[in-house]
């Protein structure tokens, strides 16, 4: 058998990053030739001895630049951090590089991942490669260097970080799979936190079985992060899966839910009729489509905006100017300790962070003082509560973080899957969201079909669809907490008609 030609595909890589680069701006940070040239040598050697580390072996990977790595930088695209180098690489990277992949560098963001155009970090903008040649369009949010980098074809595959749509967004608009595992599967340790309840790392590939391949690499506990889910609940999760994988000669029929709450007037003419059309192909091949009510979703983007705000608030308190950020103090103790004053943290805030992430510090403080707890923040966690039941009511699997697993009574009654919209459209040109920030909050709509799967914590991957457009979309699919096995089969078969 021919020997993988890892060395020559890595430098080509590297080539073709620091051409594209200067254009798409997904990169704000590249490996340096000569390390990347010998982990692309260790990785032949391997494969050359029949030993490789596993399938990820000499693949080459982008990171999230809010996800930590000791010999890069780490600047959750925010002139607050924008020096700040890890003395640790975060689990998931680590998790990696065991595997034998090769890290090319860190992707271009929205500031702390705030945001869902990749316009609101200090690096500036991030070009989508689709982009006509009359315009340049929005690589989505914020994981949009990450998306753009496997869209153009500047690595196998790319990690970034969902709380609340921001890997499955950017997958639609780039037209590459998006994937956001169960919340707790994949550790968060080293990942800059926004929302810790929200957050979850995610996965950028080309196509679904990529996607699946880097998802059996990282889901694994780590007892470093408190969030990820034990083996006890991880075993129980497997049982579930083998319970209910259909026997080998037959081919599943799946139940597929339409949430007819998601037919909004907003969604694109185009992108309905690419979803009706998979769904007209998946019934043809003898699957049951099922229109379903998810009502309590229709809140899910304002009960997200109060919980993820007033996480994010009580996170970045951290970032005061002293440890981290522009140094605008100039006094110092005799012992070399900086004393800080109200003012100087005040002159490192402004400073350090952009006008969206103070907008976002200021409601998110706001929704947690005394006078407006009770009518916001204490009222979200009950919306949130809602949207669970509400998805453990329209799944026919139980959801194996619920203590009693309450069976339904018919299995009938439930569905497999929901399959959606990722957003309401194709990307917009970055011409027409820098006119829509103008506006403020009204850009946080376009989270709409993603929010409700963080909310409730489900797993939910993006697959791209082609319209008759140039620009490519996405449908999203969504399974019950713990599915993600029948998910990526299911996703592979939406793949193939799309
Ligand atoms: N657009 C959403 C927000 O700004 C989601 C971002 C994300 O998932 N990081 O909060």
């Amino acid at each position: 058998m021919a020997a993988k030609p890892i060395l020559p595909e890595a430098l080509n890589c590297l080539r073709t990053i620091y051409q594209r680069n200067r254009h798409l701006n997904a990169f704000v940070c590249i490996s340096p030739e000569q390390e990347l040239k010998e982990r692309a040598l260790a990785a032949s050697r391997r494969h050359d001895t029949g030993t490789p580390l596993s399938p990820l072996d000499g693949t080459t990977f982008a990171v999230k630049d809010n996800i930590c790595t000791k010999d890069m930088t780490t600047s959750c695209s925010s002139s607050m951090l924008a020096d700040f180098k890890p003395e640790y690489d975060s689990t998931v990277v680590t998790m990696l590089k065991n595997s034998g992949a090769i890290i090319v560098g860190k992707t271009n963001m929205d500031e702390f991942g705030m945001g869902s155009y990749s316009t609101t970090g200090f690096h500036g903008p991030v070009k989508n490669p689709y982009s006509p040649n009359t315009s340049d369009y929005s690589a989505g949010g914020s994981s949009g260097g990450s998306a753009a980098a496997v869209a153009a074809n500047l690595c196998f595959g790319a990690l970034g970080s969902d709380t609340g749509g921001s890997v499955r967004l950017p997958a639609s608009y780039c037209g590459v799979v998006g994937f956001k595992p169960s919340y707790g599967l994949l550790s968060r340790r080293g990942l800059v936190a926004y929302a810790n309840s929200l957050d979850t790392i995610g996965i950028f590939t080309r196509d679904v079985r990529s996607a699946q391949l880097v998802f059996d690499c990282l889901n694994q506990h780590d007892p470093a992060d408190p969030s990820s889910l034990d083996d006890y609940l991880r075993r129980k999760i497997k049982k579930q899966a083998i319970a209910s994988r259909p026997a080998a000669n037959r081919n599943p029929v799946w139940r597929i839910g339409v949430p007819i709450d998601y037919n909004v007037a907003e969604v694109s003419n185009t992108l309905k009729a690419s979803w009706v059309s998979v769904l007209a192909a998946l019934r043809d091949l003898g699957h049951c489509i099922k229109p379903i009510e998810i009502p309590s979703t229709r809140h899910a983007v304002s009960s997200y905006y109060m919980i993820a705000l007033a996480e994010a608030s009580s996170n970045l308190a951290k970032y005061d100017g002293i440890e981290f950020g522009p140094s605008t103090i100039t006094a110092s103790k005799p012992d070399g300790s900086i004393p800080p004053s109200l003012h100087s943290i005040a002159v490192a805030r402004e400073k350090g962070f952009g006008k969206e992430v103070r907008r976002r510090i200021l409601l998110g403080n706001y929704s947690l003082t005394s006078e407006a707890m009770e009518n916001y923040f204490i009222h979200a966690q009950k919306v949130r509560r809602l949207i669970k039941e509400d998805f453990d009511r329209v799944f026919a699997a139980p959801n194996p973080l619920n203590s009693s697993l309450k069976q339904r009574s018919s299995d009938d009654d439930g569905i497999d899957f929901l399959l959606s919209p990722v957003s309401i459209s194709s990307a917009p040109s970055l011409s027409d969201v820098v006119i829509a920030d103008g506006t403020g909050v009204g850009g946080y709509i376009n989270d709409v079909f993603t929010v409700p799967a963080s909310m409730a914590g489900l797993p939910a991957i993006s697959v791209p669809v082609h319209g008759n457009g140039d620009l490519p979309m996405g449908l999203q699919i969504t399974a019950q907490y713990g599915d993600e096995g029948r998910l990526f089969d299911i996703a592979t078969l939406v793949e193939s008609l799309s």
